[in-house]
């Protein structure tokens, strides 16, 4: 007893020592009459209109309310990419914040099954413990309300006295993050108090609000490329796993008020039926309580979908977790908005024909109005209410379910020739993606061994067919082709097993994702939520079989878990990581000026390029609109890259009016004679995707995109992987497999004139060319050209027609962009 209580006592210190805030442990019982309301530090309540809380201001508040409330705990988890503080606020009752570590400790016991000795010990878990709920703010940042939104939230469920929120105080631990994205929150508050009373007022700025990723920041939940991702991966799927997330966005200005799920079709097939099932209840209630309270416009079973698995409120599902979607229509920033019946009857999406037509799964329409960042708060605040109300009186039973789901998963698979495990075999020649991959899944909590002795298995082929070979526009397959027969797999390799709560996040992330063939009526493509494929193995291009047989039983297996990334380099002989330092080594084989363009929009596929740049440790200039225009580019670079962006964009740039002077024009024509001029002067020019298209357009190349203008009755690939035939005996493919994944999302393929000058490096291939997700009319990208490089005067340009650096995901076709770059000093390649 004693010596428990002691170790209780020392995990407690320990707890207290992570903490920056001041130690609560001698903190007294406070009155609520002490805590400051927002108002009294910020000035103004949050939601006023043409108010805006900066980062610093909203850290303050919270840091006040820490010292001043018992229920309050605050913690900061790390800096984000541009070394703001990250934080979350624990808010409980004072018993439940002064026994924080022991609530965290039935977490980690509820999480894994394993780790719970007997029926005894599991009821008491059920019976004692909080139903553990993660609210997150304006990860995207334009979506700014509920960073406000927070301070008020907290407030509230500090100072309330009255037994309903004393009960949900009492059976619930809310970890609210009032933001994933600290960076943006400033970029957005600075911008908007900068232009607040000028004819730009509530526009969004021209710019990306994270650094490298911008909207992109919610695509990230699986590869865990940004920091933030990391940081808040660790506090939800390392340490707290809460059941439930709710993540708060805002959409568009002129639909529904306000979309809770239940969530629109298809659904991830890997996602439980039971989370379905919890995700619609609570978003019913949510939605029933809106209603309640006299809000019109709400919105369920539209639009958006549980398909892809990378975003904040996808990724719980794969952790057996609720995660739930709020969208409040937005203002104008913090600025009111006006929208007219004209507007919402205009506005239609999937599973809403209008925003004026009463439906089942949209009762009560807004009439039109003015709409305010008060209406927005107040809707988030009663979300957030019944969100906690729902964890409060169904506990037990969520914490039941959340067991029950890790449990279940670690039963055996049932039927001979199920998959049982995934390999990572050793010797793959891909060091870094090999090691890149393993660490993104230790750091989301995925078990992975290293084979310490040989094992004997048999594998599983993991390739698409066609269901109906002969129906070319259909997009139906199916996994195929025949078993291994058992083979030897060296020590050193990897295993990852299904067998661990995590059982789903798992197969989701190493299997094909087969998107399901949707047509709209009229025979077009119904568009997806986000990507159909992402088969993260694929993608980085690292060998990962399906094993359905091992010789050896359990007991004969030598294997080690791994503990951290480290571990893999060091197994690699790669450069361990330390710090926020990126280990790996400049691929470039010597030094290149690269410049990469960024224009004065902000652009994510030019973001993850710099994010690809800084990992890999190359160095780049960002060249700007007015560089581009004052030309000499020859004497800052050898090669100049534009990341995928339309070509009016990129030579337009803002339209004036849109947002001050300073922003607006693109490179305009004097950029375009300024990169004729480098081209002719021995420059390379590499484009990728859409930027091809002002490549082709302006230096007249023999190409021709063959998919532009098709219609997605004809062709459509939304976000998927897709097979390429490297060229690999040209030095762009040297030493790249024959047969290589690369991401193509409504991406281009290319034919070239008779006679042309076009060196192919790529194409893509002639047949089984869909790898992972979903393609349509599969007949209109066999075979075309898929990277090509063309000869202009003493220089060359490089045109990559898919996405090489997408999200900074696909590793695969990495290599593409250095080998080309590599080549950039050597002038005329003729
Ligand atoms: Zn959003």
């Amino acid at each position: 007893m004693r010596s428990h209580r002691l170790t209780t006592y020392l995990a407690l210190i320990l707890f207290i020592a992570s903490f920056s805030a001041t130690s609560f442990a001698q903190r007294p019982a406070t009155q609520s009459s002490a805590i400051p309301a927002p108002k009294s530090v910020l000035g103004f309540t949050p939601g006023d209109d043409r108010t805006i809380a900066g980062w610093s201001q909203i850290t303050d508040y919270f840091e006040r309310l820490d010292r001043a409330s018992d229920r309050v705990l605050v913690q900061t988890l790390g800096q984000s990419t541009l070394k703001r503080p990250m934080i979350v606020a624990f808010i409980s009752a004072r018993e439940n914040i002064l026994a924080l570590p022991k609530y965290k400790e039935m977490q980690q016991l509820l999480a894994d099954p394993r780790k719970v000795t007997n029926d005894l010990q599991r009821d008491r878990l059920f019976a004692n413990g909080k139903t553990v709920v993660a609210i997150s703010c304006s990860i995207h940042s334009t979506e700014i309300v509920a960073s406000q939104m927070s301070m008020q939230l907290a407030y509230e469920l500090a100072t309330a006295q009255d037994a309903e929120t004393r009960e949900i105080l009492q059976n619930t631990i809310l970890l609210l993050i009032p933001s994933p994205n600290p960076d943006g929150i400033d970029i957005v508050a600075n911008w908007y108090r900068k232009t607040l009373g000028t004819p730009y007022e509530g526009r969004e700025p021209p710019e990306l609000y994270h650094h490298y990723a911008g909207h992109d920041d919610n695509r990230d939940w699986f590869m865990l490329n940004l920091k933030e991702t990391q940081l808040i991966t660790r506090l939800l799927w390392h340490d707290w796993f809460p059941q439930i997330v709710y993540d708060v966005h805002q959409q568009g200005s002129n639909g529904s008020r306000f979309f809770i799920p239940p969530f629109y079709d298809p659904p991830n097939p890997n996602i439980s039926p039971v989370l379905l099932r919890q995700v619609g209840l609570i978003g019913h209630k949510v939605a029933a309580d809106l209603q309640a309270a006299g809000f019109k416009g709400v919105l369920t079973n539209a639009l958006y979908d549980t398909w892809w698995h990378g975003g904040f409120r996808t990724a719980p599902y794969f952790h057996n977790s609720i995660g739930i979607l709020s969208e409040a229509a937005s203002a104008r920033l913090m600025t009111p908005s006006t929208v007219t019946g004209e507007q919402l009857a205009r506005s239609s999406t999937r599973g809403m024909r209008n925003a004026t037509e009463a439906m089942t799964n949209f009762p009560d329409p807004w009439p039109a109005g003015e709409w305010r960042p008060r209406d927005i708060m107040n809707m988030e605040m009663i979300a957030s209410r019944s969100i906690l109300e729902m964890a409060s009186k169904f506990r037990g039973e969520y914490l039941r379910n959340f067991y029950e789901l890790g449990r279940k998963n670690l039963e055996q698979p049932p039927n001979k020739g199920d998959t049982l495990a995934y390999l990572i075999p050793a010797g793959q020649a891909r060091d870094e993606a090999v090691a890149k991959l393993i660490g993104s899944l230790i750091d989301q909590g995925v078990e992975v061994f290293r084979l310490d002795h040989e094992l004997h298995v048999v594998l599983r082929p993991q390739i698409l067919q066609r269901t109906n070979p002969a129906a070319e526009k259909l997009g139906t397959y199916k996994i195929g082709g025949s078993l291994s027969a058992m083979q030897e797999v060296p020590a050193g390799s990897y295993i990852v097993f299904l067998t661990q709560p995590q059982r789903y996040n798992v197969v989701a992330l190493f299997e094909p994702q087969i998107y399901p063939n949707r047509l709209t009526p009229l025979g077009e493509a119904e568009r997806p939520y986000d990507v159909a494929g992402w088969t993260l193995p694929l993608q980085m291009g690292v060998d990962a079989p399906a094993v359905i047989t091992i010789r050896e039983t359990a007991s004969e297996r030598k294997l080690t878990l791994l503990k951290d990334a480290n571990e893999v380099r060091a197994d690699l002989a790669l450069a361990l990581k330390k710090g926020d330092e990126s280990p790996i080594k400049n691929p470039l084989k010597q030094p290149v000026r690269v410049g990469i363009y960024k224009g004065s929009m902000g652009n994510m596929d030019e973001g993850w390029t710099r994010f690809v740049f800084d990992t890999f440790n190359v160095p780049y200039t960002s060249i700007r609109d007015a560089d581009m225009r004052q030309g000499r580019l020859n004497s800052k670079f050898d090669a100049v890259i534009f990341a995928s962006q339309a070509a009016t964009q990129i030579i337009n740039g803002n339209a004036a009016g849109t947002v001050p002077a300073e922003y607006t024009g693109g490179i305009s024509e004097a950029g375009v004679k300024n990169l004729k001029e480098f081209v002719n002067n021995g420059g390379m020019l590499v484009c990728f995707d859409n930027a091809c298209d002002m490549a082709i357009k302006e230096f007249n190349l023999p190409l021709r995109n063959t998919l532009e203008g098709v219609r997605s009755s004809e062709f459509y690939c939304p976000g998927s992987i897709v097979a390429l035939d490297v060229d690999n005996k040209n030095p762009i493919g040297a030493l790249l497999p024959e047969s290589l994944p690369a991401y193509f999302i409504n991406s281009s393929a290319f034919t070239a004139a008779a006679d042309a000058n076009v060196r192919v490096i790529a194409r893509y291939a002639k047949e089984n060319v869909l790898l992972s997700g979903w393609l349509l009319g599969e007949d209109k990208l066999r075979g075309q050209i898929a990277l090509a490089e063309v000869g202009v005067g003493k220089g060359r340009i490089v045109l990559f027609g898919f996405r090489p650096q997408h999200r900074g995901q696909s590793w695969a076709t990495l290599p593409l962009i250095w080998n080309a770059l590599s080549g950039a000093t050597a002038g005329s390649s003729e």
